[in-house]
Parts: C-alpha cells; structure tokens; sequence
C-alpha cells in the first residue's frame, strides 16, 4: 500500500467518525481509522474502505489517555506517509442526569474523552505537520456540538461543558499555529443518527426533538462528515478558527 497524505480520524469505527473515513478515503486520503474497543466495525470500516477502492488501516487506542495516544502516533510514523489531517472526532456522553447528580468520577471520563484527547492529538499532529518543524502543514478540524450553545439542561451539562471548551481550544489554536500551515476548525453537530443518544439511556431522543429544529428533522453522519472533510480540503484553505453549526437552523 502506497501511502501519501494521511488523515487520522479518532473514534471512527462508529457514527460520524466512520462516515467521514469514508468519504475522506473517497477524497484521496489513506485514513488511519482510530477506536477504542470495538475492533469489528472498526475493520468494517477498514474492508469497506478497501473494497471501494481506498486506502485506511486501524489503530485501537484510546485517545482520553496520554500514553496510548504517543504510542497511536508512533504507530502512525511507522505507517509512514505524511500526516496531511486530524479530526478529533472521538466523544462521549452518559446517562442523562442533573449537575446535581454527577460525580467527580464522570465528570473526569466526559472531560478526559471530549477534551484532554482533542489537546493531546493536536499535540502530536502539530509536532509533525507544523512548517517551523519541517513538516508541510495541515489541517485540524474538532468535532464540538451544538450542545455548546444549549447547555443540554438536565440532560448532560458535562457533556455540553466539554463542548464548550472544544470552541475555545478552536479558537485559541487556529490563532496560535496559523502561521505554521496549519487551520484548525470545529463542526458543531446538532441531532446525528448515531448510538451516542442510546449511551444516553434515550435511544429515540432524535425523534423527541426534531419538532424543536427549525428544518424539523435530525441530520445524518453523512451531512457532518462532507463538512469535516470540506475543512480539512484545500478548498478551505483561507478558513481557520471558524464554528461551523451543521443543525438543521437548531
Ligand atoms: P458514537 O456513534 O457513539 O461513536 C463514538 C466513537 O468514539 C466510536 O468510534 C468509539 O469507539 C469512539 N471512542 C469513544 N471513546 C474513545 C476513546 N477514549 N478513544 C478512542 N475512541 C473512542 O458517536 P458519534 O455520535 O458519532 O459522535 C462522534 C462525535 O460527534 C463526538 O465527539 C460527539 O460528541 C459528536 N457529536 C455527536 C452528535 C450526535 O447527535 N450524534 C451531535 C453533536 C456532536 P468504539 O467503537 O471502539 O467504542
């Protein structure tokens, strides 16, 4: 296998990040697909990829933990190829519960797995693609939420929090490494046809809410990842630092 521009895609065995592998093998990119423990869809990914034509390979690791994640971009060196990509897709939320309700023990999951894996990803990608350390420059795009701007009130504040933080650390990165050939962008989601919202105990909260979107439906993984792998394209190549709300006008 011929390596070029690699994207790495944490959490992509699954819902979003497993659309935009697709669609981002599709575009040209050898696509590592990272995950944390369900190795079949992650291979599922893989062999479609494959089938289809494309280039991708899977690393387990899971992102929310430093070592795992040197050890997921030592793997990705000796792929070799040239880092090109990141989406910092991998995220988790829990039973919904009032603030008053959470525990420190969940409150460090949500944060460790929405928001110290983002930072500690785009450590590593920018020690690879950044032009004032011989790298060729990048693009980094973060998977927030619409959650950021609601707050998800009595459902999940954690989870809308970590969100949050994943605009700000947007912001503040894309500022920092624009002069390095990397953009940084994040996506904001509102209701996905994926499992997370059964990982939330309502496994139909999209049909709860879809009243509540202005374009009265939720959206598909598909409609999220041409955003994504849009961002990460030369074709946006003067957008940096930008909130990109894919919610149907919710
Ligand atoms: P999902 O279907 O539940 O899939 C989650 C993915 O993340 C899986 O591939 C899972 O791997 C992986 N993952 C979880 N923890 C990980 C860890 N510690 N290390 C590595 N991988 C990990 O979720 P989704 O709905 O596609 O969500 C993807 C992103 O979109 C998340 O950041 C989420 O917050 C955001 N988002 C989703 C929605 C929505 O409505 N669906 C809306 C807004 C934002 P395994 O398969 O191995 O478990």
């Amino acid at each position: 296998m011929t390596i070029e521009k690699i994207v790495l895609i944490t959490g992509a065995s699954r819902g979003i990040g497993a659309a935009t592998a697709l669609l981002a093998a599709q575009q040209g990119y050898t696509v590592c697909v990272n995950y944390l423990r369900n190795h079949a869809a992650a291979q599922k990914v893989v062999t479609t990829i494959h089938a289809n034509g494309g280039k991708a390979f899977a690393i387990a690791a899971d992102v929310a933990q430093e070592t795992e994640v040197v050890r997921l971009f030592a793997e990705l060196d000796h792929v070799g190829g040239r880092l090109a990509g990141l989406v910092n897709n991998a995220g988790i939320l829990e039973k919904q519960m009032r603030v008053l309700d959470m525990d420190a023990a969940r409150l460090n999951r949500i944060l460790s797995t929405n928001i110290t894996s983002a930072f500690l990803c785009a450590r590593e990608a920018i020690k690879r693609m950044s032009t004032q350390r011989g790298g060729q420059g990048g693009a980094i795009v973060n998977v927030s939420s619409a959650a950021s701007r609601l707050g998800s009130a009595n459902e999940y504040v954690d989870y809308a929090a970590s969100k949050g933080a994943i605009d700000t650390f947007t912001l503040g990165l894309a500022r920092e490494i624009a002069q390095e050939g990397i953009r940084v962008n994040a996506v904001r989601p509102g209701l996905i046809a994926t499992d997370i919202h059964a990982s939330g105990g309502e496994a139909t909260r999209i049909a709860r809410l879809a009243p509540l979107v202005p374009m009265q439906r939720g959206g598909e993984a598909q409609e999220v990842a041409e955003a994504i792998v849009w961002l990460l394209s030369e074709k946006a190549s003067y957008v940096t630092g930008s909130l990109l709300d894919i919610s149907g006008g919710r």
